[in-house]
């Protein structure tokens, strides 16, 4: 764990704003972990705000829904902010949209099971909204019982206040989400994790009926499932072992509203809070916007004090650096961060010294400096051995290294090797 220069003073105490309706959005058909989904409209078709564009019949994914209403222009390859570019349904909207989605409201929520309750949240395509974009229906359907839902409310990239204000502004709405996991899951402890300096959002928590709250220091990467399951429950999560191994079911508070939203008022999730942020923008601000959305259309909103030389989605340690404005948010894009060119500043790599830095800063217990050696030589079963797929991609590494190796980048490279 590091400290780590937070900058979350642009934006944290800046109430929500909704951002007016885009005039297009361009909706990825890959929106989660998992398939492509196959779209269910054709160039003409008139779509309405919360209408299921695509989906698939069985398997791993989740369905994506029009985030305005409008006419589908083009089904094409668009700039996408995690895999380069994919396949995307291009929406050109009417300037107007639904907001009464209770046509979609299947039953009294009091009375729902856990069945239930997940084919909602497949119908309302909810993925994990704190980064790694997993179906949630499917991470509700876990192989054992769960005996401790935690709550991650820890939002420790530095720059990003879009789960904190959530939480201030939405805590009963989040607690009624939490209600009705607990309820259609049998889970008995709630604890929700907040790093200390969120004194609002603990605040707001505070008290609640059922729920523990536990202050968390601010240090980074607190979030990680197995972060949060230690400093929690003081418990570690052997290597190779989920979660559920031990009984426990981490969610995120983004991921929980989304929930309360889809039962209680029938939303399909089509829209997110985004924090705009860092030094180059000018009126830095938490933004409701419609999935979709492009980067250029939210730059416009908040306006520029000068020119980004680096459009990053999602935070400084763990976001991807953008190669146009032109891509759009998608479920998971928490931040968007635009650094100016001394931010941005790329240093030179020198050799390892060996100082083993990363070593100690890694909060998986793993072995960077020799990871890296192993994936430049292509070396994938050795870095299959040394626990890579345990790499949470935090970053660290790359940020205590004097050195400044790319330890990062190439561990990520062995991960998707191994992975084939
Ligand atoms: S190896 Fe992975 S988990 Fe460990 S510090 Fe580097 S990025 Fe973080
Ligand atoms: S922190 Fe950098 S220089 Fe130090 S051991 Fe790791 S890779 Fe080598």
């Amino acid at each position: 764990m590091v400290k780590l220069t937070e900058n979350k003073h642009y934006s944290e105490n800046k109430p929500t704003r909704s951002m007016p309706l885009p005039p297009k959005v361009y909706l990825s058909l890959i929106q989660h972990l998992g398939k492509i989904c196959v779209p269910e409209v054709k160039v003409g078709d008139k779509v309405s705000c919360g209408q299921k564009i695509a989906s698939l019949p069985s398997g791993v994914y989740s369905p994506i829904h029009a985030s305005i209403s409008g006419t589908v222009e083009a089904i094409q390859d668009c700039p996408h902010p995690v895999l380069g570019r994919a396949k995307a349904v291009v929406i050109r909207g009417e300037g107007e949209t639904d907001t009464d989605f209770s046509r979609f409201i299947r039953k009294e929520s009091d009375s729902l099971t856990a069945q239930e309750l997940r084919d909602i949240i497949l119908e309302a395509g909810i993925v994990g909204m704190g980064g790694a974009s997993f179906p949630t229906h499917i991470k509700l359907n876990p192989p054992k019982p769960i005996g401790t839902l935690i709550i991650n409310g820890a939002e420790c990239e530095p720059y990003l206040t879009a789960d904190a204000r959530l939480m201030v502004e939405k805590s009963r709405e989040i607690a009624a989400g939490i209600s009705l996991i607990t309820g259609c899951l049998g889970i008995k402890e709630v604890c929700i994790g907040i790093e200390r300096n969120k004194p609002e959002a603990i605040e707001a928590f505070s008290g609640m009926p059922g729920i523990k709250v536990k202050v968390l220091p601010s240090d980074y990467p607190q979030g990680g499932e197995k972060q949060l399951i230690r400093n929690i429950m003081g418990r570690d999560l052997p290597r190779g072992k989920y979660p559920f191994d031990i009984g426990v079911l981490v969610q995120n508070v983004s991921t929980i509203f989304a929930i309360y939203e889809a039962v209680y008022k029938g939303k399909p999730l089509f829209e997110r809070i985004v924090t705009v942020t860092g030094s180059c923008v000018k009126e830095p601000v938490n933004l409701l916007v419609r999935v979709g959305t492009p980067v250029r259309d939210l730059i416009k909103f908040c306006g520029l004090k000068e020119e980004p030389a680096k459009i990053i989605i999602g935070g400084p340690m763990m976001g991807i650096a953008q190669y146009t404005d032109d891509v759009p948010l998608i479920k998971s894009s928490n931040g968007l961060l635009l650094m100016n060119e001394k931010e941005a500043a790329a240093f030179e790599e020198d050799p390892c010294i060996r100082c083993a830095a990363c070593v100690r800063g890694c909060p998986v217990g793993l072995m960077p400096c020799q990871l890296n050696l192993a994936s430049e030589r292509s070396f994938w079963g050795m870095t299959k051995d040394m626990g890579v797929m345990d790499c949470i991609e935090c970053g660290v590494c790359n940020y205590v290294c004097p050195s400044h190796r790319r330890l990062l980048q190439t561990i990520k490279r062995a991960k998707l090797e191994v992975r084939k």
